[in-house]
């Protein structure tokens, strides 16, 4: 399957849920997604991906834009919210429905909790519903109907990456039961909406791009280039997240804590940038970022 990669200058974004503090992980990928626009003379863009209200923690967006700042990042243009964008979402809904390519869905978790599982953790939906729904049975979510195709694409860290979307994936969900719209349709209207041209972000979601690509043929989107970079796992290889009660990053020591980051993403810093202030570090860092040098892992573990 063929597509076209944009070609326009370069533009990144970090896009934070607000579901707690910024810790490690995120801050891996607010660093390695700056550090890539910075070094290439680009603009970086800040989006709180703030759709999936039952998951948002008040005050959490807020706090993540502080500690941002608190560490430095010098973020482009006017922070957008996912919440606020609802219209958008609903005319790409729109869109898809005029292509055919949408279904209600009246299947609940527990109906599809025995089907096989994808790479991503998620169930690979069995397509109950794809020839309408049984006699009865109430709508609940919209799902896009996927076609079957290889998805490959190249990712600038962890090399070639293919999916059977149909096969792996199955027919996803767009619309929730609950209404909301599912992260892959918001991504996809809010990096193209943005003019996004390099999406950095972490590996948790490398299983996901494949969908994102087949969203942007089907609305006639540019399709960014896109650099994953490895994820931080404890020892027991769970992800740093809330799940895990990571810690919040403290802010107090920032340059100390940025080179420890710089050092997970597999970069060479060397021992004089202890001493550094702020301005200091991002102007080398901005200088001598290697996205060549990060490792082309999902996931590697810190203590
Ligand atoms: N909001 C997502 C997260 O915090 C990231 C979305 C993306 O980068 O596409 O995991």
């Amino acid at each position: 399957m063929r597509f076209m990669e944009t070609t326009l200058p370069y533009r990144g974004r970090f896009a934070p849920s607000p579901t707690g503090p910024l810790h490690f992980g995120s801050l891996a990928a607010a660093l390695g997604s700056y550090l890539d626009a910075r070094a290439s003379g680009g603009e970086w863009l800040v989006r709180i991906d703030d759709l999936d209200l039952p998951r948002v923690m008040p005050g959490a967006a807020d706090d993540i834009l502080r500690t941002l700042e608190a560490f430095g990042f010098e973020w482009d243009g006017e922070i957008v919210h996912q919440s606020r964008r609802n219209e958008h979402y609903r005319a790409a809904l729109a869109e898809l429905e005029q292509l055919g390519a949408v279904y209600p869905c009246a299947c609940t978790r527990k109906e599809i909790a025995d089907s096989l599982v994808g790479r991503d953790g998620a169930t690979i939906y069995p397509g109950t519903c794809r020839a309408g729904l049984a006699p009865g049975k109430t709508p609940r979510a919209l799902r896009l109907r996927v076609a079957e195709a290889l998805l490959e694409f190249s990712d600038a860290i962890q090399g070639r990456v293919s999916q059977r979307l149909a096969q792996e994936v199955g027919d996803f969900v767009i619309r929730r039961a609950d209404g909301l719209f599912a992260y892959q349709l918001a991504t996809v209207v809010d990096d193209a909406a943005q003019g996004v041209t390099h999406v950095v972000r972490g590996s948790d979601l490398l299983d996901s791009t494949p969908r994102q690509i087949y969203l942007q043929r089907l609305l006639g989107l540019p399709v960014p280039h896109y650099a994953h970079l490895p994820v931080a796992v404890n020892a027991q290889g769970e992800k740093l997240g809330k799940q895990t009660l990571a810690p919040a990053v403290s802010a107090v020591r920032p340059v100390l804590v940025l080179q420890q980051v710089m050092r997970f993403l597999g970069q060479a810093v060397p021992q004089e940038l202890i001493e550094a202030d702020l301005p200091a570090f991002w102007r080398w860092a901005a200088a001598n970022w290697r996205r060549d040098a990060v490792p082309p892992a999902r996931t590697l573990t810190i203590e």
